[in-house]
């Protein structure tokens, strides 16, 4: 497992804990959890929602515990999860020690929520007894009142006071398997908060901007503040919450740790060119039915759809495999070199062929089989397109000599 990303900023240090098998903290790969949206009394649904998660990247799943039927529910789910699964627990303690009792990994406790020192020190004694960790999960949108009065509202400083009392009561029973969020729905107060909050203490840290909202403003906002932590070497673990199916937020987590190079490659990695004037194809259209048919196949390489041959082999030279359009023809490459070149409205079937058996045989071997005239063709395509449409197809000069008769006319 890849551990760190030289690009990156150095890795925070913090302690380890252990939800179920999963290491957080403490140098472990940053694990991807998502949350079920199911009742959680309804085991079979429960269960079908933990297993389409696990196969979309999570390593950890959250189920909410809010009634004793959900505690019940828990008992049965959790021997026969294939992840670790963590409690949600908001108002009552006493759906807390059913969790436990029903041997969930790992408690999830707002302090907004849960305010009375008595209960939160009896689950934590509970907790410790069980060997079992305790996330602090502070939100903004319910911190606690007193905070809120003290610093006029959610700042970093509350949600990180918030954080250090719940730690607080902990200690006065001896429990310190503690990881750490507090998230906001504010990218710019989450990313503070936890900026503070990594200065201050040394527990494992759960990242994630609550309530991001439905896709695609979601991604955006729950990427920038959990990729700009990560990539300053903070955050253990991390959480998309997005108004949409859990499985796209475990899949945009997975997709996160693995273009940040963080972890393994796991899944499909598909690159593609935006296109621009010198496109061959219609780029939107090939790199969609490449997608579809490659996902399905779930293939843990990194694919390229380039829109002309002139430059997509040596653009996306790093790609495990890719095509690029040129001439009517598909030009088959891997690592940058061209194997094959197939009619154009066979390119994603090539495409598909050829990435199975690269994941099948090897680059080496596939290499090894090259179309010994690929290349060669490949370049008279290329210097064909050339000479048709010169070095700037994307008309540049053009447009810069109607720019410069406006700025013209207008000083006239
Ligand atoms: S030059 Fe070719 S590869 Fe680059 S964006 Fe344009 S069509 Fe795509």
């Amino acid at each position: 497992m890849i551990r760190s990303n030289p690009a990156l900023a150095e890795r925070r240090s913090t302690r380890q804990i252990k939800v179920g098998n999963v290491p957080v903290g403490g140098g472990a790969p940053v694990s991807v959890q998502s949350m079920t949206t199911t009742k959680t009394a309804d085991v079979e649904g429960t269960l079908a929602q933990i297993y389409a998660l696990k196969a979309a990247g999570a390593d950890i799943v959250r189920c909410t515990c809010n009634e004793q039927a959900a505690a019940e529910g828990l008992a049965q789910i959790v021997p026969r999860s294939p992840v670790p699964i963590v409690a949600d627990i908001h108002f009552h303690y006493e759906m807390a020690l059913a969790a436990l009792e029903a041997g969930v990994s790992c408690l999830r406790l707002n302090p907004g929520n849960l305010r009375k020192p008595e209960e939160i020190k009896l689950v934590a004694s509970e907790a410790k007894d069980r060997g079992v960790p305790i996330r602090i999960g502070v939100n903004a949108g319910s911190l606690h009142p007193d905070l809120y009065k003290k610093h006029g509202g959610a700042t970093p400083e509350a949600l990180v006071e918030s954080a250090q009392m719940e730690l607080a009561y902990f200690s006065e029973v001896g429990f310190d398997d503690v990881k750490i969020s507090v998230k906001a729905s504010n990218v710019p107060l989450m990313i503070g908060a936890y900026r503070l909050l990594s200065e201050t203490v040394d527990f494992p840290l759960h990242l994630g901007v609550t309530e991001a909202g439905p896709p695609p403003a979601g991604l955006v906002k729950a990427t920038a503040g959990i990729a700009t932590l990560l990539s300053e070497g903070i955050g253990d673990t991390i959480r998309y919450s997005l108004t949409a199916d859990p499985v796209e937020e475990a899949r945009a987590g997975r997709q996160l740790v693995e273009a940040l190079g963080l972890r393994e490659r796991q899944s499909l990695d598909l690159v593609a060119c935006p296109s621009c004037g010198r496109a061959e194809v219609d780029v939107i259209k090939v790199a969609k039915a490449a997608q579809e048919a490659l996902e399905k196949l779930n293939l843990p390489i990194q694919v390229a759809v380039m829109g002309c041959v002139v430059n997509g082999p040596g653009e996306a030279r790093e790609a495990d495999i890719g095509i690029a359009a040129g001439r009517h023809k598909g030009h088959l490459f891997i690592k940058g070199k061209i194997v094959r070149v197939v009619p154009e409205d066979e390119m994603v079937e090539a495409l598909v062929a050829e990435a199975e058996a690269l994941v099948r045989e090897g680059t080496e071997e596939r290499l090894k089989k090259a179309d010994a005239a690929a290349e060669a063709e490949a370049e008279a395509d290329r210097k064909a397109l050339l000479e048709d449409k010169g070095i700037d197809a994307n008309h540049t000069s053009e447009k810069i000599e109607k720019i410069r008769r406006k700025l013209e006319a207008a000083s006239d």
